[in-house]
Formats: structure tokens, sequence, C-alpha cells
């Protein structure tokens, strides 16, 4: 009996196979990766997928891609790092992502969370993205077309906040819609640079804490919409 087309695709083959998402894991522990929820949700996402057909072979290999619209998919060790710290500190319940992209990362989450909102400013990104995150049968994710820097205040106070692109400096505004306690993931510097990864805590109304977990390479947090 063949599988219907649509879980065939998700399943993938060869390149695409589950051993190929297996290696990867082999690979990501080496890195450094230790939490088995994470390994376990990124060896069962398809990430080729969520990425042109002819770059298919190269889904699993640890390297970001191309997504169109000259953005990419981020690197699957950087997607796991940033959600292995983001559980490590006991963000369970709502995340607000800035940089949708193609929802990789997003799909990651919405796994794990109870409910992720996710911000991007390119609407052809966002559109194949909640086509694909509805495609996997995902549905604790909403969508919003916007320039992230302004955050999401509608839903705002997030337990945690993740941003895939990298602005020189930390907006205010999602500091302020992090809520106390809440820990926020964010790449800071310039493209082609030294970015710092940067988990920020807060402790009270004023009081935050800022540490480096790594340095990084993101696209760059652009200024309006698209
Ligand atoms: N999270 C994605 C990575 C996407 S790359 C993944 O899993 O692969 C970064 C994304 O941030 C791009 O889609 C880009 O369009 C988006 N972006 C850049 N500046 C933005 C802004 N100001 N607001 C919202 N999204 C932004």
């Amino acid at each position: 009996m063949s599988l219907p087309p649509k879980l065939a695709r998700f399943i993938g083959s060869g390149m695409t196979s589950q051993r190929a998402r297996d290696r990867l894991m082999t690979h990501l522990q080496a890195l450094g990766i230790q939490s088995d929820v994470v390994l376990d949700t990124l060896r069962f996402t398809p990430r080729h997928v969520f990425i042109d057909e002819a770059l298919a072979t190269h889904a699993y290999d640890n390297n970001a891609l191309p997504i169109g619209f000259g953005q990419t998919i981020s690197q699957p060790y950087i997607v796991a790092l940033m959600t292995e710290t983001l559980l490590a500190r006991g963000v369970t319940d709502t995340v607000l992502e800035i940089g949708t992209g193609c929802g990789y990362q997003t799909a990651i989450l919405a796994q794990l969370v109870g409910q992720v909102y996710t911000v991007e400013r390119i609407a052809g990104l966002s559109q194949n993205a909640q086509r694909t995150l509805s495609e996997l049968g995902l549905k604790n994710i909403a969508f919003h077309l916007s320039d992230g820097h302004w955050g999401w205040a509608e839903h705002a106070p997030y337990q945690g906040i993740i941003v895939t692109a990298a602005p020189c400096e930390v907006p205010p505004e999602l500091l302020q819609q992090l809520r106390i306690g809440g820990h926020m993931l964010i790449p800071v510097g310039q493209q082609h640079s030294t970015q710092q990864l940067r988990c920020i805590t807060r402790h009270s109304h004023t009081d935050y804490h800022s540490e480096c977990i790594e340095h990084v390479s993101f696209v760059p947090l652009r200024e309006g919409l698209a």
C-alpha cells in the first residue's frame, strides 16, 4: 500500500529520509545540544517541506538555506540551541517569535509550548509558512504581518520571545512585552560582523539581566513592512 502523496512528502526518502534526520541529530549532539525533547522534535519534523524542492537534498545539512525574498531558513543547530535555551529556562506557555520566515522554528516551538505568536514583515513568506504549518496540522500558532520591532502588543506579555533576525540594539517594545520572569533570545549586532545571541531575563518592571549564549550570524532585522 502506498502512502497518500501528502504524507509521503513529509516522510521523505533518500536525502530527505528519517535516516538523514537521524544523522543530523547525531551531529547536533556532537555540537553540544543535550535536550532529548528538542532533539526528538527536530528528528521528527520534516525540514525539507519548508524549502524549495530543488534544495531538498540539503535539508538535513547543518546549514542555513535560501527560502526566497533574500531570506534564509536558520541553521538547525541554531534552531535547536535557541529552543533548548528557552525550555531550559522554563518557558512553556506563550512565545512571541519575530521573523516567521518559512516557519521551521515556528513548527519546532509549536510542538513544545502552549501557543506561538509569530510576526513576519514579508507577506509571501508569512503566507507560505501558514500553508506549510497548517499542512503539518499545527494549530496553536497565530500569524501577524508587521514590523517585528513593535512586537505584538495585543497578546503581550509573553513568557518567551525569540527573535530570528538581528537588530543592532534590542527593540524597547520587545523588552516591554516580556513578562516579568520571562526570557528573550535575540541576536544583536551588525550583519557580517560579530553578533551575539543574548538571553535577556526580565526580573522586574525595570530590571533586566542579559547574558551572551553564543556568537552567531543572522540576517538583519529590517525596518517596516517589505
Ligand atoms: N525563523 C526562520 C528564520 C527566518 S530568517 C526559520 O526558522 O527559518 C529571518 C526572518 O526575519 C526573515 O523571514 C525576515 O523577513 C524576517 N524579518 C526581518 N526583519 C523583520 C522585522 N522587522 N519584522 C518581522 N520579520 C522580520
